[in-house]
């Protein structure tokens, strides 16, 4: 179907629907992305196509889905939907049936469905670019490859096939090396590669390109490491939108400064501290930021959750924890996923939240610290570093411009906004 009269077709995903993209629309989630990067480079003129956006589109600071970590936030957008609705409540979760840690990233642990595979299924080209391979496959779901639709990370460019991802040659086809893992590139390669699918004949109708937060976790905004990296972003912003594409930016989530004056990092090592009061084996304390490559961060974030095992109730374990130094609240479940919007059967007994220069870890001997190679600890995970840009290169149309001023944006109504908001109402 000419693109003319698909523009009437909505398609409608969880509850929502969704017009029909009226040019190619890139969303990019920033990954780390938070405010007070942009506030600073805005005001030092470094970042002019996101302060063009901001000028001639829309900005605003949107909640995004606590706890701030990546997986859970990055559903969030791709369904248009809160955690309580897709499931994903963290990198990791306690199955108290075996007693082990789940990783969160498999695509069967994701309820509903995604925007980029419905939208595939009506007709429409959608590439899913991530920097880490562990987000793919959920970006992925339902995701049909084989009919021109793409979906590959930049840590896995070099081994990408047509079979799993619907496109190889990757490192030829964007023009540049497989990035290392801790690098800026991992980024930047995830938008070099949306630039090359725009300039081609067959351009994707939607495109989800997800970044990672290495340069974020490891730079404040005054480090000119982190100048340099947005400076690379917006060129490529501005690359985006020359080439015709609706561009719409947000994160999964901020990022804070977690170190005391010294330098160290101000840490809670909860287990210990319930180890103590309770009796060592009567809780387990997850951190569910937890993915293979913490260097950076050691494992540590603002928001654990805690199981009670033996005799110990929930109630004894938030006495124990009441009062601590640096921790914001402490929520039994019941009040944790009504407050945040999350799934029951995927919570723990007690929410633990950090303040925003604090953060939570299991027992010391479990981190593993000397990643952080004599930086200040950056890290993310509570209720403070779920603040995030929401950002459209194009005005809204009245209908939006309400709904924006009515409530405060959340992230993950990015598609909505950024496919319903532009253009006609
Ligand atoms: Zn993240």
């Amino acid at each position: 179907m000419p693109r003319s009269t698909q523009r009437d077709k909505t398609v409608e995903v969880n509850g929502t629907a969704y017009a029909w993209p009226r040019r190619p629309l890139a969303v990019v989630c920033i990954d780390g992305g938070d405010p007070a990067y942009l506030q600073r480079y805005l005001a030092e003129g470094a970042i002019p196509n996101i302060a063009r956006f901001m000028r001639e589109g829309f900005a605003t600071v949107a909640d995004g889905t606590v706890p701030s970590f990546t997986c859970p936030n990055n559903m969030s957008i791709i369904t248009g939907t809160p955690a309580s609705r897709h499931g994903i409540s963290g990198n990791f979760y306690l199955d108290v049936r075996t007693g082990n840690a789940v990783v969160m990233t498999g695509p069967e642990l994701l309820r509903g469905d995604t925007i980029l595979s419905r939208f595939a299924a009506a007709g429409a080209k959608v590439a899913s670019i991530t920097a880490k391979d562990k987000l793919r496959k959920q970006l992925a779901k339902g995701l049909d490859v084989s009919r021109g639709n793409v979906s590959f990370s930049s840590e896995f460019a070099h081994r990408a096939t047509l079979e799993e991802n619907g496109i190889e040659n990757v490192l030829d086809f964007v023009g540049m090396a497989q990035p290392d893992m801790y690098s800026m590139e991992l980024s930047l390669f995830v938008l070099e590669a949306g630039i090359r699918l725009l300039e081609g004949r067959d351009r994707p109708d939607l495109l989800y390109l997800s970044l990672t937060d290495w340069v974020q976790h490891k730079y404040a905004p005054h480090e000119p490491e982190a100048k340099r990296f947005y400076q690379e972003l917006d060129r490529r912003f501005g690359r985006l939108a020359e080439l015709g594409a609706d561009v719409a930016l947000t994160a999964d989530h901020g990022m804070n400064d977690k170190s005391d004056a010294q330098g160290r990092p101000n840490v809670i090592w909860l287990q210990d501290i319930l180890d103590e009061a309770l009796g060592k084996g009567e809780t387990r304390v997850i951190c569910p930021i937890t993915d293979a490559f913490v260097a950076h961060h050691g494992a540590l974030g603002g928001f654990v959750r805690v199981w009670c095992q033996g005799k110990t109730t929930p109630k004894q374990v938030m006495k124990s924890i009441y009062g601590l130094p640096g921790v914001e609240a402490v929520l039994d479940k019941q009040t944790a996923c009504r407050v945040h919007d999350l799934p029951e059967d995927r919570e723990a007994d007690v929410v633990v939240i950090a303040a925003a220069d604090t953060c939570v870890g299991a027992s010391r001997a479990a981190h593993d610290l000397s990643g952080l190679e004599g930086h200040r600890l950056r890290t993310h995970g509570g209720v403070s570093e779920a603040r995030v840009p929401f950002i459209l290169s194009a005005p809204l149309n009245d209908a939006y411009r309400l709904k924006a001023g009515a409530a405060t944006p959340r992230s993950y109504q990015i598609f909505d906004f950024a496919l319903n908001g532009l253009g006609e109402s």
